[in-house]
This record gives structure tokens, C-alpha cells and sequence, in this order.
């Protein structure tokens, strides 16, 4: 039986990942390292009982060599991380430590428990994997056309993307001066079911049916690229079992939309699924815009699409429908 570590299993990518996983692989032991941050909520793993917890830090050296050693971990899955921007922005200094801090530590135990020297796997444990899950935000901004490639150069624009941007680099060090088998995705802007309620598109929903204003930084025209996040579990599983070792994937949903444009299509279908006198649409107020705010992401897929046939499943229609659905459940009981 395959042991992996995934970190952040608690959290909204990881938790989705980890039923996916799970489902599909059950010859497949996982322990799951979380530190159970604000982010992460177990309540989301309720379903799952075949896996191992371990509640603590991936910045803790003494605990991650332990669990290496004690579990035999043959691959690590890496999601932990601090992931909201406007936090970054707040609190720089938990990114760094987390992000690239953490993400090092998790590089260098592997490295210490698969090798023997650089480039000397251990016996058994030559197969042994690490795959980084990044983001598309290490671009940085595009204007109006173009997308992100997995050769476009980085340009992380605020503490969270440059802490992101940090970690791929550690990553790809690794991958180069100790030969660890590496593996990388970075995606566009995921939704779905659990996620944290300080994002976008929960934050809409919520207030929306609470009867608040729904908050749109600056002009609301600043564009992403959404991704169902059971379409980015599709993703890193293909990435994940391949050999492309010290590359990256780009994991995109095609589906770019400005906030403006989402939050219409949000209230668009809550006005039909919960009508009320007046539009959900009234409720949009423009906030001051996020210091920094990056413009335009959109990615180019077509690596991973013509290397490993992944392409999303999921129309943004139907992703948002369930995503609704979810959270009425959720916010409504
Ligand atoms: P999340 O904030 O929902 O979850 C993060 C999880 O990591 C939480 O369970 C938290 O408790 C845990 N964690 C935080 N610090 C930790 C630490 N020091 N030690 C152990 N556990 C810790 O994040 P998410 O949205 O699920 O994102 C998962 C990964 O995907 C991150 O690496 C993020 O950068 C990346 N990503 C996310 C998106 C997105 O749209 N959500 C897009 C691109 C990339």
C-alpha cells in the first residue's frame, strides 16, 4: 500500500482532493498533516474514516521527520499553505514562514528520508514523488489578451503570490540539486463546496442571501479564470501518477469572467432559485479596490491537455449551480 502525506487536508483544495483521492485509489493510505489554522475545518473530511490526521505544523522539523520515518511516506501531495491574498497584505510575515519556510521543510525531510546522497535515491524509494500544488498568481497581471504559459517568466505581485513563487523556486532547486522526483501544478482561481467563507464567491452567496451588500473591489472588472475544484483534483491526480518530473502544469478552467460579470451570475441564479421583490443584483456595492490588485489572470492549459488528455469537465454554469447549492445548504441549513 502506497503511504502519501498530504498537507492541508483540511483545507477547501486539499479536502476535495482527498475524497477524490480516496474514492478513486483505495489501495492508498493518506496521512493528512494539518495545523487546523482558520482555514482548515476537519468537519470537511467527515465522509472519509480510512486515513490517518496529524494535527501540527509543516514548519516543524522534528514533527515532519517523524512522520516520514514513522508512516514510510513514499509521496507527498503539498496544499498547506496561508492562501488569501487580502491576508497577505495584512500579514506578510505568516506567508513567508508557511509558504516558503514550510514548503523547504517539507522538501528537505523528503530529500533526507528518499536519498542518501544527491542523486542516490535510497533502495526502495527510488520512485518516491513530491508534488508542489502552486498557483497561477506567480505570473503576475496580464492586460488584455494573452494567457499564462508554464515558460511565462514569474512576477509575483503581492506577499502571498511572491511567497508562492518562493516555494516553486525551493521546489525546483530540489528537483535539480538532489534529484528529488518533483512534480508541479499551478491553477487558476478554484471553487466548489468548502470553501472558506472570507472568498469571493462565498462571500457573494452569503450575503446575497443574508440581505447585505455584496462587496466588489474597485471597478469589479479584474478578470479570473475560475476552476471547479473537482476539475483541479482531476488535474493533479493525472499530474500526480505521471513522470514529468521537475515540471510544471499549468491547470486552468477556461472560463474567464470579471468579478463584476460573476457576481451578476450568482445573483442571476439565486434570484431563480430563491426570488424575492427586488434583484440579488441591487445588493452589489464597489468597495475600495485591494492594494496592488492584479488585473487579468487567464491560463493556457494545453500542456497538460496534450501531454495527459486533462481538460475540465465542468461548465461554469453547472460549477456554479452546485457551488450554490452547497452553500444554500450550508448557509441556509
Ligand atoms: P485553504 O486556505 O482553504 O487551506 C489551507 C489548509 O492548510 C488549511 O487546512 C490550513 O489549516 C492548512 N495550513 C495552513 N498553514 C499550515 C501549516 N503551517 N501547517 C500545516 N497546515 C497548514 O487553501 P486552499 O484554497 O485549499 O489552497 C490549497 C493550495 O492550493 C494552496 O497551496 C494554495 O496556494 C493553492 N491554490 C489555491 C487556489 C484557490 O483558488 N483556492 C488557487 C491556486 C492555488
Amino acid at each position: 500500500m502506497k503511504h502519501i502525506l498530504i498537507t492541508g487536508g483540511a483545507g477547501f483544495i486539499g479536502s476535495n482532493f482527498i475524497n477524490y483521492f480516496l474514492r478513486k485509489y483505495p489501495q492508498y493510505f493518506l496521512i493528512n498533516l494539518d495545523l487546523l489554522t482558520y482555514a482548515g475545518d476537519l468537519a470537511n473530511l467527515k465522509d472519509i474514516e480510512s486515513y490517518a490526521f496529524i494535527e501540527g505544523n509543516i514548519c516543524d522539523e522534528g514533527l515532519v521527520k517523524d512522520i516520514f520515518a514513522r508512516y514510510n511516506i513514499e509521496a507527498v501531495i503539498h496544499f498547506a499553505a496561508e492562501s488569501h491574498v487580502d491576508n497577505s497584505i495584512a500579514t506578510p510575515s505568516k506567508f513567508v514562514q508557511t509558504n516558503v519556510n514550510g514548503t523547504f521543510n517539507l522538501l528537505h525531510n523528503a530529500y533526507l528520508s528518499w536519498f542518501n546522497a544527491p542523486h542516490c535515491p535510497k533502495s526502495g524509494k527510488e520512485n518516491a514523488v513530491f508534488h508542489h500544488i502552486s498557483t497561477d498568481e506567480v505570473y503576475g497581471s496580464l492586460g488584455e489578451s494573452g494567457y499564462f504559459t508554464e515558460s511565462t517568466p514569474y512576477a509575483p505581485n503581492s506577499p502571498y503570490s511572491a511567497s508562492k513563487a518562493g516555494s516553486d523556486m525551493l521546489v525546483r532547486a530540489y528537483f535539480h540539486t538532489y534529484g528529488l522526483k518533483t512534480l508541479m501544478t499551478n491553477c487558476s482561481n478554484n471553487y466548489g463546496p468548502k470553501q472558506h467563507d472570507e472568498k469571493l464567491i462565498p462571500t457573494i452567496i452569503r450575503n446575497a442571501l443574508q440581505g447585505k451588500s455584496i462587496p466588489i473591489y474597485g471597478d469589479g472588472k479584474n478578470v479570473r479564470d475560475w476552476l471547479f475544484v473537482k476539475d483541479h483534483c482531476r488535474g493533479i491526480d493525472v499530474v500526480f501518477h505521471s513522470c514529468y518530473f521537475g515540471e510544471s502544469f499549468n491547470i486552468g478552467g477556461g472560463n474567464e469572467k470579471s468579478n463584476i460579470e460573476l457576481a451578476q451570475m450568482i445573483c442571476k441564479v439565486l434570484d431563480e432559485k430563491y426570488p424575492k421583490e427586488t434583484s440579488y443584483k441591487e445588493q452589489i456595492t464597489f468597495v475600495q479596490d485591494r492594494a496592488g490588485h492584479d488585473r487579468r489572470y487567464a491560463i493556457d492549459f494545453s500542456k497538460i491537455h496534450k501531454f495527459l488528455d486533462w481538460k475540465p469537465s465542468e461548465s461554469l454554469e453547472s460549477g456554479i449551480a452546485q457551488t450554490i447549492d452547497w452553500y444554500i445548504h450550508k448557509y441556509r441549513g
